[in-house]
């Protein structure tokens, strides 16, 4: 376990990844008590002084950029308003993970589980978990605890470090767990792009296991021909409200924006 997502946080996967994170939270914010897992949470905080975040030069092609922006379409507007939130001085020195967005977001009726192996990153997740009367901590592995214990009107977040070759698979077997145990439940699934063939395999897979609607958004950062490098991301969303049309504006803008000749594709499957 090598990853440590300081070097990447606020860059354009981040982007993407949260700002639909929160466009689908909001459409989930009425009706009934939802219980979210955040399958790999990480520390839930990145602080964007740090070593690891300079070092990488990602955020400052991410978020600073993302709050510059004038032309950032109104999907990116809770994000937006969170990373202000932390920053009241205007220097883009903190940002904001899934468990900070996620925990900020929910009503008190509603139930957060954050699951994160690695302990350090767990005790920066545990401690911040403290604010927050919805917010528990696991240092285990996600995705056996989304298998055991997603349940009702439930939102299961995915975003591994994909340093596994099994991760893939591991995906595949926890959404179908998952949607075995609640048919209502909603997954939403980050991924990186690299080349067409594994994520075409992957969603095939995910078909296989799991039959039912699925919206794949794809953010092509250029266009895909060195299979050796991170390209893009892409996120699918198994079940759930329809967010094609937002999903697309986040992922055009910041293929466009951010990226290099880069392009957006959203599709459904199933
Ligand atoms: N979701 C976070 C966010 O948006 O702020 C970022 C998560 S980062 C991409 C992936 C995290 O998963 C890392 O902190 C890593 O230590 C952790 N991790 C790796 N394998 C795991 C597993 N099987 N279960 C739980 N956490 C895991």
């Amino acid at each position: 376990m090598n990853y440590r997502h300081a070097f990447h946080a606020g860059n354009f996967a981040d982007l993407v990844k949260h700002a639909g994170l929160l466009r689908l939270l909001g459409e989930l914010r009425s009706g009934a008590p939802l219980q979210v897992i955040d399958t790999h949470a990480g520390r839930g905080l990145y602080d964007l002084a740090g070593p690891e975040a300079r070092k990488s030069g990602e955020a400052e092609a991410g978020v600073v950029r993302l709050m510059q922006a004038a032309d950032a379409p109104a999907e990116f507007a809770p994000l937006k308003e969170a990373v202000a939130a932390l920053n009241r001085d205007g220097q883009v020195r903190r940002y904001p993970g899934s468990p900070w967005l996620i925990a900020e977001t929910l009503r008190a009726q509603d139930r957060y589980l954050a699951c994160e192996l690695r302990p350090e990153e767990h005790n920066a997740l545990a401690s911040l978990a403290k604010d927050y009367k919805t917010m528990r901590t696991l240092c285990a592995d996600g995705y056996e605890v989304a298998a055991e214990r997603a349940q009702g009107r439930a939102l299961v977040l995915i975003d591994p470090p994909f340093e596994r070759a099994d991760d893939y698979a591991r995906i595949v077997e926890t959404v179908a767990a998952v949607r075995r145990r609640s048919s209502e439940a909603i997954v939403l699934i980050w991924l990186p792009l690299k080349d067409l063939e594994t994520f075409d395999a992957f969603l095939r897979d995910l078909e296989d296991a799991s039959p039912g609607p699925l919206l794949a958004a794809e953010t092509r950062m250029r266009p895909l021909t060195d299979p050796m490098k991170m390209n893009g991301c892409a996120l699918v969303l198994v079940g759930g409200p329809k967010l094609a049309a937002p999903l697309e504006r986040i992922c055009r803008w910041t293929a466009e924006t951010l990226g290099e000749g880069g392009s957006a594709r959203i599709y459904r499957l199933g």
